[in-house]
């Protein structure tokens, strides 16, 4: 591997991203001696893996999302500062901010994540709803109560797919999304809109190879189907979407899906901010790095989780998950030590702790890397415990378990606030 030795003590370090890497590298540095400077163009870190949540009424976004700078109040090395990271001037090492002064660094790590990529596919970026942020799941929300909505004010519309919601992308968040929006149909629709013939909502999921969630194994992927099959949600493999309009989804081999709601969780890309450094890029333009997760012939700069091309052993490319960016971020706090003390730069190694998706209540699927798997109640005991543990917060992770507590007795959905544009309601169509 390409170790390296940098002389110098690393005593600027800025990391661009407050997600789940940089999040966690701004913590673990707590104790050693550098200055932290942490830019992140929102203000707060988002627990992407309950966004769905948010989008079928079950949570509010302040349940999922913390401050930044709430959360490094006490930690003396460490400075927020709010900016959309543009470029860098390598030169003079300084990241460049769209607003305000370039910032200087020493050690530089990149942890800017990834974003929605529509593949190119027609209509995608204009008509289909992506579920990155807080404020997507909420116009997500907004638009899909609206479409009730207006089935209350004009039912001929019902004829028109107007209550069509399809889900593309069957990854573990496309089978949640899915498995939600079914329970929020059935659950709370069904009793707010007594008016609407809630029997004609429909979920469709829809993926392009020949089976569910892929990075489990094949009974893993046929139980997280049949549970879904069974819960009203019309699962459509070997499907690839063509088009999508305002109205329909148009499928390879001439089907039309009319639907006024496309969720798009069929893949994302590296955060653009790759293609603005001037750097080497591998599949998903992810940012190529060296063993060590440094850049090559950047050796003060470090890629770290969704943004990097990290590879195992066997040259494959690392998961793009929060385990990834979160051990990246420890071992890129270790490295700095290792240079602080004059050795050589490690190889980074991702260990798989296992995966984990629910497909709705009393219903997931969980893989260790043993081998042990669990599905049904057990897993998703399994997996609103692991979620719980890893929000960031107590009083997040106590506003979690209220609402699903509250769920699970009730199967009341109460964040259910229309807020936002009213376009979709009143709006032209
Ligand atoms: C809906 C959804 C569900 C998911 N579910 C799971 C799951 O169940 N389990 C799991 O392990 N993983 C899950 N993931 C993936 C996981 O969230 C990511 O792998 C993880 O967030 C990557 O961490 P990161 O630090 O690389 O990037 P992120 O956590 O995405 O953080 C990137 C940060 O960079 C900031 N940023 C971006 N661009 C700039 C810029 N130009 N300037 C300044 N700041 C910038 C962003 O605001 C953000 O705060 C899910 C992802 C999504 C979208």
């Amino acid at each position: 591997m390409a170790a390296m030795v940098a002389t110098g003590a690393a005593q600027r370090v800025v990391i661009v991203g407050g997600g789940f890497g940089g999040l966690r590298l701004a913590k673990v540095l707590a104790d050693d001696p550098v200055e932290v400077t942490l830019v992140d163009r929102r203000n707060h870190h988002t627990f992407q893996p309950l966004l769905y949540q948010v989008a079928t009424a079950m949570l509010d976004p302040a349940a999922i999302a913390r401050s930044l700078r709430a959360i490094f109040r006490r930690q003396a090395n460490v400075e927020v500062r709010l900016g959309h990271v543009t470029g860098v001037d390598w030169d003079v090492k300084q990241v460049l901010v769209a607003e305000g002064d370039p910032i200087p660094f020493d050690v530089l790590v990149l942890a800017a994540g990834a974003v929605t990529s529509d593949y190119g596919i027609e209509g995608v970026a204009e008509h289909a709803f992506p579920l990155k942020s807080p404020e997507e799941a909420l116009r997500l929300r907004h638009h899909v109560l609206a479409r009730f909505e207006r089935a209350v004010a004009d039912p001929v519309l019902i004829d028109s797919g107007e209550l069509n919601f399809v889900v593309v992308g069957g990854g573990p968040t496309g089978v949640e999304m899915a498995g939600a929006l079914v329970e929020l149909i059935d659950n709370v629709v069904r009793k707010d809109f007594r008016s609407v013939d809630v029997d004609r909502a429909h979920v469709v999921l829809i993926e392009a190879t020949d089976h569910l969630i892929d990075p489990f194994s094949p009974k893993s992927r046929q139980n997280a189907l049949e549970t879904l099959a069974a819960r009203g949600v019309e699962v459509r493999l070997g499907t690839t979407v063509e088009a999508v309009t305002a109205a329909a989804v148009h499928l390879a081999g001439g089907d039309v899906v009319s639907t006024r709601t496309l969720v798009w969780t069929a893949g994302v890309r590296a955060n653009p901010l790759a293609d603005a450094l001037a750097l080497a890029q591998a599949e998903g333009r992810r940012i190529v790095v060296e063993p060590d997760l440094s850049v090559p012939g950047h050796p003060d700069c470090f890629v770290i989780g969704d943004l990097a091309a990290s590879r195992g052993e066997d040259g494959t490319l690392d998961p793009q998950m929060a385990p990834l960016a979160q051990q990246g971020a420890d071992h890129v706090a270790e490295q700095l030590r290792r240079r602080h003390r004059g050795l050589a730069t490690e190889r980074f190694s991702y260990k798989n702790k296992g995966v984990m998706a629910t497909v709705g209540r009393n219903a997931a699927v969980a893989e260790l890397p043993n081998g042990m798997r669990f599905r049904g109640r057990l897993a998703w005991v399994m997996w609103l415990v692991l979620h719980l543990q890893r929000l960031v917060g107590y009083r997040n992770r106590f506003e979690v378990l209220t609402a699903w507590g509250w769920n699970y007795l009730t199967s009341d959905r109460t964040a259910r606030l229309m807020i936002g544009s009213d376009d979709e309601v009143t709006g032209p169509t």
